[in-house]
């Protein structure tokens, strides 16, 4: 059995970064689910994760970072075609009050750097999203802070205002957390399990594995298109299968290994 968690940003059709075109989303989902995988909710994953329940031999989730209005706009309506669950991580100090208009395209950059909310889901979206039955919302934070080096009453701001949020507006038994550019240090990771979430998910490249801190649970970046479908397939074709053989944790370990050594030879050489 195995479980691939997959991450995405945005999904919209100007080519950008950290971007997939919904053409892109909606072949990604016929071609996994023609080699025999299967899409499994956010419930599912956490039965799973207590081991309530079994999942089908290939399984993978669909999990978007950051709230961004262009999954309710473009996503989502693949996503309900093809009737795909998928959880979407809020930044909770980014939710307008009211629904969307026509708004002009702004690259991931300009966001990154001059936040609009406008540019971010609604609560109007988010309830309507929810109510399909299909989407499901966690914690991304409050700001987007990354959570290395910070006090304890800035974490617990971060993360509790979150939750609290996101409970106000989910009634569900489990909270889940997604660590903002997939930074976190021993205090964010006490912090998170004082809010009381149930898991977290990095980015460090894997599979899903009962041997990994359920705080540090692994997925590949599915974000990028880049505008060549061959390439982009080719690459995810190689790390799902990779990540779902065998051999995944393995070399989800390895390359893990291999990442702090040459970050710690590249502070060496300075
Ligand atoms: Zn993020």
């Amino acid at each position: 059995m195995s479980l691939v968690v997959l991450m995405f940003h945005h999904v919209t059709p100007q080519k950008d970064v950290l971007s997939v075109t919904p053409e892109i989303l909606e072949k990604l989902i016929v071609r996994f689910k023609q080699k025999g995988f299967h899409f499994i909710s956010y419930r599912e994953f956490y039965d799973y994760l207590n081991k309530k329940n079994t999942l089908p031999k290939k399984s993978l989730m669909l999990t978007f970072d950051d709230g961004y209005y262009d999954n309710y706009q473009y996503g989502y309506e693949v996503l309900k075609k093809h009737n795909i669950p998928a959880v979407i991580f809020l930044i909770t100090s980014m939710i307008p009050g009211e629904k969307k208009r026509n708004l002009p395209f702004k690259s991931h950059h300009e966001l990154n750097k001059h936040p609009d909310k406008n540019y971010f889901l609604s609560l109007e979206e988010i309830k309507e999203m929810h109510s399909s039955g299909l989407i499901e919302f966690d914690s991304h934070t409050h700001t987007h802070q990354n959570c290395v080096n910070l006090s304890k009453e800035e974490l617990e701001f971060q993360m509790c205002e979150s939750k609290n949020f996101i409970k106000s507006l989910i009634n569900r038994d489990f909270y889940g957390f997604c660590w903002p550019r997939g930074r976190f240090d021993d205090n964010a990771l006490e912090a998170v399990k004082r809010c009381g979430y149930d898991f977290a998910f990095s980015t460090i490249e894997g599979p899903f594995s009962f041997k990994h801190d359920k705080f540090i649970i692994r997925r590949i970046d599915a974000s990028s298109f880049r505008g060549d479908e061959k390439v982009y397939f080719k690459r995810l074709n190689k790390k799902v299968n990779i990540y779902s053989s065998f051999y995944g944790n393995i070399y989800s370990d390895l390359r893990l290994k291999f990442q702090k050594l040459k970050k710690r030879f590249k502070a060496l050489k300075r």
